[in-house]
């Protein structure tokens, strides 16, 4: 396997919620030899510098800074999302049903429920633990990389109908199963007991947690040729992992590189690590001051920069044909999708969408268009929220895959590495 793919079967397998997306991240950064800064902190940036920055553990940010930043064409910026559809669990989650240990959980994003059923699950997040400090409680994190959890079909013998569809009720056909009530009797806080024991703290000393169900599968090879990916979580490490590629492996003489890793692109953008919020203008901002910009310099050259927002597109189904335009219809393995919409759920322009093509041709990466049937809505990400604030040019695009949102989704293996070169090509360009 080549290395790049390598590493991104590591962030497939690591990175099992946003925080761990973000810990996988740095550290391919740091062994990039990126250096930490923080947003609370003075900055002393150098030309040729490399550096990241993270938000609320869930958002990252990483840039590179070239020669002369404020000249024309300095600013490149590509985005991607951290997050995934996924089963969270809710505060005092035990219930114990007839022998059963189960958990109480809520669903975030728009997942497909049953992809869920009859898989092995497990746990990953973070948990707030009492310290001294009262402004600030110590964050312990963990992503448990055993099966513990699984959420049971019922069997087609007691729902004879089950072909024809099962609606999931999200609050009561969505718990898994952690386990059997043993011989030690209903104890009822066992996920606070497992949580104490697993990360060496007072089980009353654990104030809060964001913990989050993730499907334990590994990523792996289909098909004769081995020509397709299928996993966990493509949507949207794919993306993650071809930003950290290009800007890790590519520079430019002058201007600014920068990646976005945002949280929160599943439930809207319009969090405080989202894409809606202010965190990437401050980061420009930051950085341009740390450099002894003006605010107008930093604002010429920041109206000539290009956004790229990086993530997954629909690849045509083989046995649903009529869900997908008439004219336009991607395949797996036939090269990034440039995505377009007039409603702007994909921010693209025909500019922009030029610029992208042009580099595609001339490092000859395989390129295809992707638009919604007219009559489906379709989904959107985060380049239309994100560009909104930075209104610079901008383009969607994103490796074609297969079940968007399943707990495991099928994607073409060369379109990965088309991807991976078109950010490389546009960190270098
Ligand atoms: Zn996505």
């Amino acid at each position: 396997m080549e290395q790049s793919e390598q590493r991104l079967f590591r962030l497939l397998e690591k990175g099992t919620s946003a925080v761990m997306v973000v810990q996988e991240a740095v550290s391919q950064l740091e062994e990039a030899g990126f250096e930490e800064l923080r947003f609370d902190r003075q900055w002393g940036l150098t030309e040729h510098g490399k550096y990241y920055v993270k938000h609320h553990d869930t958002t990252l940010f990483a840039f590179t800074i070239g020669g002369h930043v404020g000249f024309q064409d300095a600013v490149r910026i590509g985005a991607a999302h951290t997050d995934f559809p996924c089963l969270r669990i809710k505060p005092n989650p035990d219930v114990s049903t007839e022998g059963y240990r189960q958990l109480n959980v809520e669903i975030y994003g728009a997942p497909i429920l049953n992809t869920w059923l009859d898989r092995p699950l497990s746990i990953s997040g973070r948990v707030a633990v009492q310290g001294t400090d009262v402004m600030h409680p110590k964050m312990h994190y963990l992503s448990v990389e055993r099966p513990l959890l699984v959420i049971p079909n019922l069997a087609i013998h007691m729902n004879r109908e089950v072909n024809k569809g099962v609606e999931l009720n999200k609050q009561t056909d969505m718990l898994p199963i952690l386990g059997l009530v043993g011989e030690e009797g209903k104890e009822d806080k066992v996920l606070l007991d497992f949580l104490s024991k697993e990360l060496q703290v007072e089980k009353e000393d654990i104030l809060d947690f964001e913990l989050w169900i993730y499907c334990l599968e590994k990523p792996q090879y289909v098909g004769m040729q081995e020509e397709l990916i299928f996993s966990p979580r493509l949507d949207n490490l794919t993306s993650v992992h071809a930003l950290l590629e290009g800007l890790i492996h590519s520079s430019r003489g002058m201007g600014l590189n920068v990646i976005a890793l945002f949280d929160h692109e599943e439930i809207g953008s319009r969090t405080k690590q989202g894409a809606g919020s202010v965190l990437l203008l401050n980061l420009l901002e930051k950085i341009y001051r740390s450099l002894g910009k003006t605010d107008t310099q930093r604002m010429e050259s920041l109206y000539d920069a290009f956004f790229l927002s990086v993530d997954v597109a629909h690849g045509l189904h083989p046995n649903q044909m009529g869900k997908m335009d008439i004219t336009n219809k991607p395949v797996l393995g036939g090269g990034i999708c440039i995505k377009e919409a007039c409603s702007q759920s994909y921010a693209t322009d025909c500019e922009a969408v030029a610029v992208v093509e042009q580099i595609c041709r001339k490092g000859k990466i395989p390129y295809q268009k992707f638009v919604n049937r007219s009559d489906m809505a379709g989904g959107g990400t985060l380049g239309a929220i994100a560009s909104g604030l930075v209104p610079v040019r901008t383009a969607d695009i994103g490796v074609p895959i297969l079940a968007m949102h399943s707990a495991v989704e099928t994607m073409g293996r060369a379109d990965r590495k088309a991807l991976t070169d078109l950010l490389t090509a546009f960190f270098q360009a």
